[in-house]
């Protein structure tokens, strides 16, 4: 009992898609797909975070830089993501010494924006339903899918499977994809992962006399050339740090009293702003979560199916571009359905062939900033100071 949601016969427009994940990507591709009038099901795994008590995704606060911005104007939304976001204009450099310095991001006025990344998916979701040839099925888990038929098995939280077929399946799942397994199996499918040697932990750092503890228009940055803490503001006045480090530099610290020592040698103007109880115990929280960067060619399956995401191209989070590039994803393939007329065939090689070489250099540029971040953005800053003060 395969649940065919095409209506293909009846209309070329009432085409169905199926969207896997409702993720960042996932909720801004359904609302693209829903503008072209084709009827569009969003799969997602999880509950429906717009009634979840508590939503954690896998950070706080994201940076939406004009990429993203381009791509979510296409479909109304930039204002209002805008409108809840946090310009930050440069980044605030702290030494070790406590001096702060700046180094703007671009020209006067340009700025990158600090967004709550639960709200913009939730809001992404509310747009994508305010399509009426929108569903969104939560609670589903993709299984697996078959290639040949195109029928997809969904768990269900009551335990219960539904098997659905779609014409044209877009995987959205993340970095962990289910659909991208089915890749595998096809000849000539390139594949390449690798886990960075740094993980990182989250802490907030609290609005004072309530105002924000720092300078809120900027991203901040404690390079310390092998590791780095960097923050960024919320709406609500508050920063969310994140330190990044090795792994095995985490695993040393293992009390509250090595946590504040630890501060004191590399973060010592943190510490009041965190405070020293937080501190010593947000650091043990959670644990250190992973890093990874997925490189893969193709992106898509014959007619039937394409990545787009992080399912496509998980990068590092230095460059601030992991769903930027997501969202600039939604856009690319919007344009080369305009210029091959909607023919799946067509679209899906012709956006493996452009988008491939693109989301690829963007990984490499995110590897890169990487150690741009916690090291040469010191050392060159070091550089100009020392040669202001010989001046
Ligand atoms: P995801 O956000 O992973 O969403 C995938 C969705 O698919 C999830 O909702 C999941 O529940 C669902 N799913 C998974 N498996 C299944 C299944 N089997 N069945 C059904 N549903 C499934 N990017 C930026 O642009 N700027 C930043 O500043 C930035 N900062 C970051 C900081 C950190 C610490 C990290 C880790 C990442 C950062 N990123 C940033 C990257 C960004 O988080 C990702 O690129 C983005 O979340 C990718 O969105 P996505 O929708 O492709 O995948």
């Amino acid at each position: 009992n395969v649940e065919s949601l095409s209506t293909e016969k009846s209309s070329k427009k009432k085409k169905v898609v199926a969207v896997i994940g409702g993720g960042l990507v996932g909720a801004l591709n359904a609302c693209y797909f829903s503008k072209r009038g084709f009827e569009v099901e969003v799969f997602e795994y999880r509950e429906d975070i717009r009634q979840a008590k508590l939503a954690r995704g896998r950070s706080i606060n994201l940076a939406l830089s004009v990429r993203g911005r381009q791509a979510l104007g296409k479909v109304g939304m930039e204002e209002q993501i805008v409108s809840k976001g946090v310009p930050m204009y440069a980044r605030m450099i702290h030494n070790l010494n406590g001096k702060q310095y700046s180094l703007p991001y671009g020209k006067k006025g340009q700025c990158i924006l600090s967004v709550d990344r639960s709200n913009l998916n939730r809001e992404l979701l509310s747009a994508a339903e305010t399509y009426p040839n929108t569903k969104l099925n939560f609670s589903h888990k993709l299984l697996d899918w078959s290639p040949d038929s195109g029928t997809m098995t969904f768990l269900r939280d009551d335990g219960s499977k539904r098997e659905i077929q779609a014409d044209l399946i877009v995987g959205c799942d993340g970095a962990f994809s289910t659909i991208r397994k089915q890749f595998f199996r096809r000849t000539r499918f390139n594949y390449n992962q690798t886990y960075i040697p740094h993980g990182y932990l989250e802490l907030t750092m609290p609005p004072r006399n309530g105002d924000f503890a720092m300078e809120p228009s900027y991203l901040h940055i404690w390079p310390r050339n092998t590791f780095m803490m960097i923050a960024l503001p919320n709406l609500d006045k508050t920063f969310t740090c994140t330190l990044f480090m090795p792994f095995d530099v985490f695993e040393k610290i293992t009390t509250g009293d090595e946590v504040i020592k630890f501060f004191e040698e590399n973060f010592p103007d943190a510490i009041p702003l965190l405070g020293v109880d937080a501190l010593k115990r947000d650091y043990f929280r959670i644990p250190a979560q992973a890093m990874v960067s997925i490189k893969c060619s193709p992106y898509h399956l014959g007619d039937k199916c394409v990545i787009m995401g992080d399912a496509a191209h998980a990068i590092v989070p230095f460059y601030g571009q992991g769903m930027n590039a997501g969202f600039e994803d939604c856009l690319v393939f919007d344009e080369i359905m305009n210029q091959f007329s909607e023919d799946f065939g067509a679209v899906l090689e012709e956006y493996t062939r452009i988008r491939v070489p693109d989301d690829h250099a963007i990984a490499d540029l995110a590897m890169y900033n990487y150690i741009e971040m916690r090291a040469h953005v010191n050392s060159r800053w070091f550089i100009f100071r020392k040669y202001l003060d010989d001046m």
